[in-house]
């Protein structure tokens, strides 16, 4: 390690995640940004987004979600989207900070876990990204819960651009993009699969369906963030489109 890796190793560990101020050694965020993260309140009990009143949301009326149960620590709002962002831009450190914020809610949804796993990438997409932040999610998740971490499914397709198409449209690109490499992993267990943000739920249904083919007991689904459906998805970009330059939503949108 060059110095310089040190100390910029050094001074993270030493400060907060989200404001970059001096905290306790050991501590990634301080007890004022812990504060104002949007933790999670009220929940559908399918999908696991924050809804307004206690019940299942519109939408898995229409629609439940293709796991049995998903389930996040925070909104995807505010310094917990920018947190993704960042994660999933070179930050990859911050798969502990995240981690650390969200191993507690992962243990008290999904008691009976078996084995985390991480959404995949393509060859390709791994190789711009140079590390699949799903994986080094459910890692820093494993070492904190004792939850085995097994990066048993692989991306084998890549999906053309999502974000105009709606909820089924998506699901149904996603078919054979996903093959279980690892069957001892999940055969008979009870799987969890873990992403950063779930924002349909389209890939997690996908993924969901390959792992109970290759016989996995049950499959949930853990993120860091959810977005919260403000309106059906695919009809926002509709929106937008004809809306033409429109100030930015304050919220970091995850990037699929
Ligand atoms: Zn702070
Ligand atoms: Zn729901």
């Amino acid at each position: 390690m060059g110095f310089s890796e040190w100390f910029r190793e050094a001074r993270e560990n030493f400060t907060c995640d989200v404001c970059g101020r001096e905290v306790f050694a050991g501590e990634r965020v301080c007890e004022k940004c812990l504060r104002g993260l949007p933790f999670h309140r009220t929940v559908c009990p399918l999908c696991g987004r924050e809804v307004k009143e206690e019940g299942v949301c519109l939408e898995c009326k229409e629609e439940p979600p293709g796991v049995t149960r998903a389930r996040s620590a925070c909104e995807h709002e505010g310094e917990a989207s920018r947190l993704v962002v960042r994660f999933k831009r070179r930050k990859k450190y911050l798969a502990e900070t995240l981690a650390e914020l969200s191993a507690s809610a992962l243990l008290r949804e999904f008691p009976s876990a078996e084995v985390l796993v991480p959404v995949p990438m393509t060859k390709r997409a791994l190789k711009k990204r140079g590390y699949n932040q799903a994986l080094a999610f459910a890692e820093a998740l494993g070492k904190r819960t004792g939850i085995a971490a097994a990066d048993a499914a692989e991306k084998v397709k890549e999906t053309p651009s999502q974000k105009t198409l709606g909820r089924k449209d998506r699901a149904e690109n996603l078919t054979g993009c996903f093959r279980i490499a690892d069957r001892a992993a999940v055969k008979e267990k009870t799987v969890v699969i873990v992403d950063d943000t779930m924002t349909t739920g389209a890939t997690a249904a996908v993924l969901a369906r390959v792992l109970r083919r290759a016989g996995a007991k049950g499959v949930f689904l853990f993120t860091f963030t959810s977005v919260t459906r403000k309106e059906p998805f695919g009809k926002k970009e509709e929106q937008k489109r004809g809306m033409g330059s429109k100030k930015r939503n304050k919220t970091e949108k995850p990037a699929e």
